[in-house]
C-alpha cells in the first residue's frame, strides 16, 4: 500500500506565491512515494476542521501557507488527539518558525524536507482550549499586526515606531494584569506581552533571551511594562529596536505554565492571527506533543 499525504494549502498566502511552484511541489511528494490528496483552504478556520477530521486518514499532512495556516493545521491535529507528522512549506513573507526549524523560504526545497524529512517531536502551546505553534501575544503591537496585515513582518519595528510617535504616554493602551508562574506572582501594567517558542519573532532575533530550544518543555515569556515617563518610553524603544540588550521595563523568564488574569477582556493573537478576547488565560507547554517534519 502506498503512503498517503494530505496536502493542504492556502492559495492566497504570500501573494499567491505557491502558484509558481505547485507542480514541482506535488511532483516532489509523488516521487517520495506518496499518493497525494490536495485541498485548498476555503476560509479562515477551514484548515482546523479539515486537519481535525482527516488526521487519522493520512500518514502525513503537509501544509503550505503563512504562520496562520500552520497554526490551523496544528490546532486541528492536536484537537483530533491523533498523532500525525506535519510538514510545513512556508509561503508567508516572514518565516520565524520555519527558520527556527531549518526550513527556508525556497518552497521546492521545503517540499523536499516535508516529503522526505524525519519527524521532530516539538513543543506546542495550549492556550485555554486553543493551541499555538510559536507565539501567543497581547497588546498594542498585536492589534497593529492583524489589523493591517496577516503576517508578523516588522511587527516590533512598527511597534517601536508607534511608541516613538505617541505624543502622550497615556495614549498607549495598557493592561493591568496578574501573572502567575512557578510560584511567582507579578501584578503590573503592561503594554505588550508575548509567550514564544521560536528563535525569532517578527523577524527580530535579539529580544528573546536565554537558551532557546523548541523541544525543551518551556516557553520564553517577555512582558513590557507600561512606561510612566519619557525616559521609560525611550528605554522600551531602545530595547525593541535592539539598541539596548535589556531593559528595566521588561520582564523576561522561562516557564512551562503561566496564568494571566485581568479585570477587562484583553485581545490576543496566536501565531499572528486573532486569538479572541480573554480576561483569564492559562498557557501550558505540551512538551514534544506535535511532530514537525525537519531535514
Ligand atoms: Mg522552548
Amino acid at each position: 500500500m502506498s503512503k498517503r499525504v494530505l496536502f493542504l494549502f492556502n492559495p492566497r498566502s504570500g501573494k499567491g506565491k505557491i502558484k509558481e511552484n505547485l507542480a514541482d511541489i506535488i511532483d516532489v511528494m509523488v516521487k517520495a512515494g506518496y499518493e497525494v490528496m490536495v485541498y485548498t483552504t476555503q476560509s479562515a478556520g477551514d484548515a482546523v476542521q479539515k486537519a481535525r477530521t482527516e488526521a487519522g486518514n493520512y500518514d502525513r499532512i503537509i501544509c503550505s501557507g503563512g504562520d496562520g495556516t500552520l497554526d490551523e493545521v496544528v490546532t486541528g491535529v492536536m484537537a483530533s488527539g491523533i498523532s500525525v507528522p506535519i510538514g510545513y512549506i512556508p509561503a508567508g513573507s516572514t518565516n520565524d518558525f520555519g527558520n527556527s526549524l531549518g526550513i527556508g523560504s525556497d518552497m521546492v526545497q521545503a517540499a523536499h524536507i516535508a516529503a522526505e524529512g524525519k519527524p521532530f517531536p516539538c513543543d506546542v502551546g495550549k492556550f485555554n482550549e486553543d493551541y499555538f505553534v510559536y507565539v501567543a501575544a497581547f497588546g498594542i503591537f498585536t492589534e497593529v499586526s492583524y489589523q493591517t496585515s496577516q503576517d508578523l513582518k516588522n511587527m516590533l519595528g512598527h511597534a517601536a515606531y508607534i511608541l516613538e510617535g505617541a505624543k502622550q504616554i497615556w495614549d498607549i493602551p495598557s493592561y493591568r494584569m496578574q501573572v502567575e508562574y512557578d510560584g511567582n506572582v507579578l501584578y503590573d501594567e503592561f503594554i505588550y506581552g508575548m509567550v514564544t517558542n521560536s528563535m525569532s519573532v517578527g523577524g527580530f532575533k535579539g529580544i528573546i533571551p536565554g537558551n532557546i530550544a523548541l523541544d525543551d518543555g518551556v516557553f520564553e515569556v517577555t512582558l513590557i511594562k507600561t512606561p510612566k515617563n519619557p525616559i521609560e518610553l525611550n528605554d522600551i524603544v531602545c530595547f525593541l529596536t535592539g539598541i539596548s540588550k535589556d531593559s528595566n521595563q521588561v520582564y523576561s523568564f522561562q516557564t512551562n505554565f503561566l496564568k494571566l488574569t485581568s479585570s477587562e477582556d484583553v485581545s490576543w493573537t496566536l501565531d499572528g492571527e486573532y486569538g479572541g478576547n480573554h480576561h483569564l488565560v492559562a498557557i501550558s507547554n505540551c512538551k514534544q506533543e506535535m511532530e514537525i517534519i525537519v531535514e
